[in-house]
């Protein structure tokens, strides 16, 4: 008789090759291990909103409590229209994702598999090679310059076998920002049965003037698909919304492989009130300023690099970050290390409120204070 044959030997060694996604440490999870109260940690470690969530999506989300025994709406009508009149686009054309996670798959399972390529950046999210892996096509590792995107070197790494391309604009981790005349050029550049996924998940913090007219764009290249989330600036990241916006063909066929109920009903009517709280959002983008100018101060104050970000977390270099990201939470502050970007000796750090901030930078100094 052969060796008894279990149905995991059987899977391809594909999956073997995907590194799980690592995920901000939870902070009940850090209490527990540090004997911590949970009040007195500070979790910058997830790009999570800190002013959480706002009044308008909280009376929403209550309010359909009434009726979570019924199957939300498949098809999510009320936040598609609110998406569509908010943004100008067409209902046909848009996606509704559990958190912009989900549509990031729903594009590689719709476009990718055996035979076939995707092109993303190095330090880029790590979610791209996940669902390039998970889908069984080749992932492909375009260097990246000044840990940004490199256009012309993903362009160049683009195969006959490639499908899709995935640029986040801002980038995560890096918080690195395209300019919009170079992103554009890049687009108008490719064939047209290669995808272009923007994701863009921070763009609720970019200043007006340096927002891509990315709108503008999707009525001209039928090949481009934007992803956008309810988790970040809008501070819904537990219900997991998001959503793509894209040419309606592109669009029907990320639905033909979506779950039918993909956004459950509280997270549709707190996104369709999030939309509509332009007063939160405003808020939301404040303090991440304010926070973003008291931690580049307090890193410069500390003498240690940072790469420029424009989103709500920042990547400061403090050489041994495994170190100092297990010195953090002896403090009861958790960061995320980035080793698995290839950033060894950087941790990216969520920005929060002022008092949150300021923990951070009096952890780090005393850490980093010569014994
Ligand atoms: C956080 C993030 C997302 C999406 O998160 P969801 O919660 O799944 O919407 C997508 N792309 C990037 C680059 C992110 O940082």
């Amino acid at each position: 008789m052969p060796p008894a044959m279990h149905a995991c030997d059987l899977v391809g060694a594909h999956l073997r090759a995907i590194a799980p996604y690592q995920p901000g440490k939870p902070i009940d999870e850090l209490a527990r291990e540090m004997g911590l109260a949970e009040a007195d940690i500070v979790k910058l470690a997830s790009n999570e909103n800190p002013l959480g969530i706002g009044p308008r999506a909280r009376a929403a989300a209550a309010a359909a409590l009434d009726t979570l025994a019924l199957y939300p709406d498949g098809n999510g009508f009320m936040l598609k229209s609110a998406l569509a009149r908010h943004l100008g686009v067409g209902m046909a054309g848009i996606v509704l994702g559990n958190g912009s996670n989900d549509v990031l798959e729903l594009v590689a399972r719709a476009f990718l598999g055996p035979g076939t390529s995707a092109v993303y950046a190095q330090h880029a999210f790590a979610v791209y090679p996940l669902a390039t892996l998970a889908a069984g096509a080749v992932g492909i590792e375009a260097p990246a310059r000044d840990h940004g995107h490199d256009l012309a070197a993903m362009r160049a790494a683009v195969r006959a076998d490639t499908r899709v391309v995935f640029i986040a604009n801002p980038n995560n981790p890096t918080g690195t920002l395209l300019p919009a005349t170079e992103l554009h050029a890049f687009i108008a550049d490719l064939p047209e049965h290669v995808l272009v996924v923007l994701d863009e998940a921070y763009g609720e913090y970019l200043d007006a003037d340096l927002r891509a007219p990315s709108l503008e764009w999707l009525k001209r290249f039928p090949n481009l698909v934007l992803t956008r989330t309810f988790s970040k600036a809008y501070g819904l990241a537990g219900l997991r919304v998001g959503y793509a916006l894209a040419a309606p063909e592109v669009a029907d066929l990320l639905n033909r492989v979506r779950q039918p109920f993909n956004v459950n009903s509280v997270a549709l009517a707190a996104a369709t009130a999030a939309l509509e709280d332009r007063a939160f959002l405003a808020e939301s983008r404040h303090v991440n300023d304010l926070g973003m100018a008291q931690l580049c101060a307090g890193f410069d104050a500390l003498g240690l690099d940072f790469i420029p970000s424009f989103g709500n977390f920042v990547c400061v270099r403090v050489g041994r970050a495994d170190a100092v990201y297990r010195a953090l939470l002896a403090r009861g502050v958790i960061v995320r290390p980035v080793a698995n970007y290839g950033l060894p000796e950087h941790l990216r750090v969520s920005i929060g409120l002022p008092q949150q901030n300021a923990r951070l930078l009096e952890a780090l100094a005393a850490i980093l204070a010569p014994a």
